[in-house]
């Protein structure tokens, strides 16, 4: 696309009555066409019926995003299924089933099926800030972070969902997530994790402002009675700020009161199926079903 066409395009955006502080370009998204790999793995999804599929364009500073949004305007009470690395395909498929399974909304990054943001051209010019999608949201990504949160509606919970490496080797870095049922310190233990649930890499993740022993996350009796391990991160920092950068470090501090309910969801890399249990399970808790 010309500079002009850009232009225009953002024009058009914002002259459409977007609510955008800065122009995003919006366009629909036909889902059998489109230029996504994740989209045409699921090309003859009879689901596509009743979805509606867009792309939102923008610049924050030298970033270049591409967001996927797809929202089931039939139940539109669902939850906002976040996928922000491109590289995580069943982190996708599972988000993808569970949107045509339980509505809502979800949206992921598209970044040419790569985890970070590459430095140059389509993505952050020389990762002056992080490269990665899941640290970029509060004061180092304001239009990315204005966007996302935007397409929240009041009172929708978020599950972001991950895909990770197998072993214990460390925690967070390059997508490896382990836990150990343990560790008393970090992890609500689920007494009857087995099979793929007790493999320490198939969990579900909260955070809070207090201590674990004084937090009360939501849907945690939820997630262990259904043999799901469920680690905890406290999240530091000031009300309104944005920690690490995450979506769970920022919708922690954000603030609201109750905050906003957000469940992190990690499988093994290609493996939808555990992923799409562990949220079968999430759907049961309370604070997920639908009103
Ligand atoms: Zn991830």
């Amino acid at each position: 696309m010309g500079r002009w066409a850009i232009i225009l395009a953002a024009g058009l955006s914002l002259w459409a009555g977007a609510t955008w502080a800065q122009p995003v370009a919006r366009a629909p998204l036909n889902p059998a066409t489109a230029p996504f790999a994740d989209l045409a793995r699921h090309r003859d999804d009879p689901a596509w019926a009743r979805l509606s599929v867009a792309t939102l364009r923008f610049a924050d500073g030298d970033y270049r995003w591409t967001l996927i949004v797809i929202s089931d305007p039939t139940r539109p009470a669902g939850p906002f299924w976040f996928v922000p690395h491109d590289d995580e395909n069943a982190a996708f498929d599972a988000g993808l089933h569970a949107l045509s399974t339980y509505g809502g909304r979800l949206v992921a990054v598209a970044n040419g099926g790569r985890r970070d943001l590459a430095a140059g051209g389509r993505g952050m010019a020389g990762c002056a800030h992080p490269c990665d999608p899941n640290r970029d949201f509060g004061p180092q990504g304001p239009l990315y972070d204005a966007t996302v949160l935007g397409l929240m509606d009041p009172g929708q919970p978020v599950v972001g969902l991950h895909t990770n490496a197998p072993g214990g080797s460390g925690h967070g870095g390059r997508g490896s997530v382990f836990v150990d049922p343990a560790d008393s310190d970090r992890v609500f233990a689920s007494p009857t994790a087995s099979g793929v649930f007790a493999n320490g890499d198939t969990v579900a993740i909260v955070a809070g402002r207090a201590p674990k022993a004084q937090a009360r996350p939501p849907c945690v009796e939820t997630l262990n009675a259904g043999g799901v391990h469920v680690a905890y991160e406290q999240v530091s920092g000031p009300p309104g700020g944005a920690g690490d950068g995450s979506l769970s470090n920022r919708l922690a501090l954000e603030a609201r009161d109750p905050p906003r309910v957000y469940v992190g969801l990690e499988a093994r890399h290609g493996d939808a199926a555990s992923e799409i249990a562990m949220i079968d399970v999430l759907m049961t808790c309370p604070a997920f079903v639908a009103p």
